[in-house]
């Protein structure tokens, strides 16, 4: 089986585990934690890393640190992963959907203004699958109506738009570390920001709200979002190869697009030319004339060996929010396009030119009802 992820390790991550474990800092409290969190903001291009638990838990906590009063409403897509979603209605505010659109995946720009109302008070962009959202006109409209720009970056570790790195444009950006993001630590994700005032309240929130002066006393609720000494010194090794994994990155989705660019019905994710995309994964959607699903799709694909994944699930057609109450109605015909209609192909950090020959052979040929 072609796995759909497989991630790849040098000595160097294992020198720096071992490190820790020698040494007897395994916790947050290690010196690998503050050495990642300025090695990643460093690359991103702003001022402050602040290094949490997971990618979903960096959501939750960058939307935490903008203390905004519960029932506000933040703007996001619906084709994204629940972390989302769940990030701010955790906070107690509502999630408002726009649909994606149908070039890049990304969110809709044209219908963001219409969903703005006095109570909205953030956008939440997500870079979807390596290709950058186009940011100027949204920026624009956030600074024109006083919103809160806080960027899902979990896909798109080194990804520019016009020559800015995703993740330094919003006041702040949410990074995964999960074991098939382009960086991994395992399970890890990191808020990044400009503001110091914003940091300061990520690093008490993230470590329970403890103070500094007074240890045990408490004046908010925080989490336990802290990231171990030994998730950060993986990441520290892998910061150390940042360029090499971002060609390796670029290199295997380009090899992807040699091969499937001109495969009758399936489209790629179009690249714009204001875009430098990493190609987190590589996602194909089937033409309407196509006579099967993704899902039927990804099963003889699994029964020749290669293991591929489903697009998301739009956030409206989640049951669990459909049982909230939230989204009844609402529909995002892209969106549910995409995710009946798209899959991606193995895309891990250790895919070799040969397994991406042999998942486009198996791809073309199940296209043409082999
Ligand atoms: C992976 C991912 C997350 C969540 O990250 P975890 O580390 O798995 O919690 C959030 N947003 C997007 C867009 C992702 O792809």
């Amino acid at each position: 089986m072609i796995p759909v992820n497989e991630p790849a390790f040098t000595e160097r991550e294992k020198e720096l585990l071992v490190q820790c474990v020698e040494t007897g800092w395994i916790s947050s409290e290690g010196p690998f934690v503050r050495r990642f969190e300025e090695m990643f903001a460093e690359f991103v291009g702003v001022k402050h890393g602040v290094a949490v638990s997971s990618g979903t838990a960096a959501l939750e906590v960058g939307i935490a640190a903008l203390e905004l009063e519960t029932g506000d409403e933040v703007i996001m897509p619906s084709f994204t992963i629940i972390s989302c979603a769940m990030a701010i209605i955790r906070n107690g505010l509502r999630p408002v959907l726009v649909d994606s659109e149908s070039k890049t995946w990304n969110m809709d720009l044209n219908q963001v203004a219409d969903k703005i109302t006095p109570r909205t008070k953030a956008i939440m962009p997500v870079h979807i699958y390596g290709h950058p959202v186009e940011m100027d006109p949204l920026l624009e409209l956030a600074e024109e109506r006083g919103l809160y720009v806080i960027e899902d970056a979990a896909e798109v570790h080194g990804a520019e738009y016009k020559g800015r790195k995703c993740g330094s444009m919003g006041h702040m950006a949410a990074f995964s570390f999960y074991a098939n993001k382009i960086v991994t630590t395992g399970e890890g994700g990191m808020v990044v920001t400009d503001d110091s005032h914003l940091s300061g309240r990520l690093r008490s929130l993230r470590n329970l709200c403890f103070r500094p002066e007074r240890r045990f006393e408490h004046q908010k609720l925080g989490y336990n979002f802290r990231m171990t000494n030994l998730q950060a010194a993986v990441g520290v090794a892998q910061m150390e190869r940042i360029d090499e994994l971002l060609k390796r990155k670029i290199w295997q989705g380009e090899e992807y697009r040699k091969r499937l660019k001109n495969i009758d019905g399936i489209k790629l994710q179009a690249v714009k030319d204001w875009a430098r995309p990493v190609y987190w994964i590589n996602g194909i959607v089937l033409h309407d004339d196509v006579p099967m699903d993704a899902f039927e799709l990804a099963s003889r694909l699994s029964e020749r060996g290669v293991q591929t994944r489903p697009f998301f699930r739009p956030m409206h057609e989640q049951p669990i929010f459909q049982k909230m109450g939230l989204f009844n109605e609402e529909h995002y015909p892209v969106s549910e396009q995409l995710a009946r209609r798209g899959l991606y192909l193995p895309s891990g950090m250790a895919l070799t030119e040969e397994q991406i020959d042999t998942v486009c052979a198996h791809l073309i040929d199940c296209l043409k009802g082999k």
